[in-house]
């Protein structure tokens, strides 16, 4: 690829395998990483450290604009920094991920965080850069070289999820996962796919297997958007 700074858009639910493959092909490609997600859950964390209200405008217009916030591109050493506090650990907390939706909600906080990511995706200076979300391939980068839903079944992403952890587990954690994404889907629609974006569901491929896949898709694409160039 010459000149053009290759986007590889990635959406797709909690535990479809989004970030782990995400991060796995750009490691591989040598391409920037960037994590929406985490910006979202850094923005809840500081609300919620706050006592915010995301239900109150102004309250939510002095969280965005002191939202002070920098998150590492380098997929080898993904952090994320809220000010000078280091909250890569912070914001994987289950109570972030039981509340971000109420933040990530509120269209104040998707204007502003989609501005940056934008501002982040011009300002890669590597051959490329996977950005992974859940509206990443319909709002945030509908220009995207590549442009894919990541799927998988709810079985699936829970038992991914719960690890070796037994089933009363996965079924806690299966529920979570449906409450989570019922809560986004009245704001971004990452269950089903967009014209134009390809859907790869990992629910009957291992780790190894569905970063090939999605591997072998983005060369493809890169491929035949050479040829008609
Ligand atoms: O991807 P992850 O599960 O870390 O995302 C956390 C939350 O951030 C999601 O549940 C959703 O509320 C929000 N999010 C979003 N748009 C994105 C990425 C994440 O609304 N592009």
């Amino acid at each position: 690829m010459t000149g053009q700074t290759v986007v590889v858009a990635i959406d797709g639910p909690a535990g479809s395998g989004k970030s782990s493959v995400s991060r796995a092909i750009a490691r591989r490609r040598s391409y920037g990483y960037l994590d929406t997600g985490a910006a979202y859950r850094a923005m809840a964390w500081l609300g919620i450290s706050r006592g915010i209200n995301p239900d109150d405008p102004d309250q939510v217009e002095s969280l965005c604009a002191s939202f002070s916030y920098r998150q590492e591109t380098d997929p080898e050493h993904f952090r994320a920094w809220v000010a000078q506090t280091d909250v890569t650990a912070a914001i994987r907390t289950p109570e972030v991920s039981g509340r971000v939706s109420a933040y990530s909600a509120v269209p104040r906080v998707r204007a502003e965080l989609i501005a940056r990511f934008r501002a982040l995706i011009a300002a890669e200076t590597r051959d490329g850069i996977v950005v992974e979300g859940r509206d990443i391939t319909t709002v945030v980068a509908p220009d995207a070289t590549v442009r894919v839903l990541l799927t998988a079944s709810p079985e699936a992403r829970a038992r991914r999820r719960a690890g070796q952890r037994g089933d009363a587990e996965v079924a806690r954690v299966a529920a979570a996962l449906a409450a989570r994404d019922a809560k986004d889907s009245s704001v971004t629609s990452f269950l089903t796919a967009a014209p134009g974006v390809t859907v790869l569901d990992t629910s009957d491929l291992n780790f190894e297997q569905s970063v090939t896949a999605l591997d072998a898709l983005i060369e493809q694409t890169i491929r035949s958007t050479e040829e008609i160039a």
